[in-house]
């Protein structure tokens, strides 16, 4: 799956995620947002057919070593690109209500118990200055971590791969909640997509 990237189908309607995340939003966020980082995304590689067999994700990961004229548009516009196509995969409609099996047992090893995590999770995700991304990432040694990101930073590009995301910038819940992110992230996980979760920790353990 390389260039030129589409936008991908979220797999659920946009009034799905109702009433935690709200249809307008949705809409706007898939349709405009989540489109316009892919078009970048795309321009910005239309030049430079010899990264066109390259997935998203590696672009993203390795945008440090890419030709600088293009650095910027791939971490921002890439890291738009793939950061919206892993939260759409990772919520659901009623998302079922915790991880099972190894992810579970590792989220009780790296934090303590699920709520510890949720905790934590939010509190990272909360604390982003401005906008943002939080994260719960495998890292190179297989263990779990929280992290949070500035922009459109994708933590691809600190060697961690994401198997959760939440969105904080205000596009992603200002209509709904205006400045009370707390209160978007309480109600994100009512929609969060635990089995999906799950395969994108088996798949990062290899
Ligand atoms: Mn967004």
């Amino acid at each position: 799956m390389g260039y030129p990237f589409d936008l991908p189908e979220l797999g659920y309607s946009y009034d799905a995620l109702e009433p935690h995340i709200d249809a307008r939003t949705m809409e706007i966020h898939h349709s405009k947002h989540h489109a316009g980082y892919t078009k970048k995304f795309n321009a910005a590689l239309a030049d430079h057919t010899d990264l066109h067999g390259r997935s998203a994700e590696s672009l993203v990961a390795g945008w440090r070593s890419l030709p600088e004229s293009i650095r910027g548009a791939v971490r921002n516009n890439g890291g738009g690109y793939v950061n919206h196509a892993l939260f759409w995969d990772v919520m659901t409609p009623g998302g079922a209500g915790a991880p099972s099996g190894d992810l579970a047992s590792a989220i009780d090893e790296a934090f303590g118990s699920l709520e510890k995590f949720k905790e934590s999770f939010a509190g990272a995700a909360g604390g982003q200055f401005g906008s943002g991304w939080g994260w719960l990432v495998v890292t190179d040694g297989g263990g779990l971590e929280i992290v949070s990101t500035p922009n459109q930073d994708s933590p691809l590009s600190d060697g961690k791969t994401p198997i959760l995301g939440v969105d904080v910038w205000e596009h992603a819940y200002y209509l709904h909640y205006q400045n009370r992110r707390p209160d978007y992230l309480s109600a994100f996980w009512n929609v969060v997509n635990w089995d999906k979760v799950a395969e994108r920790f088996a798949a990062a353990r290899g």
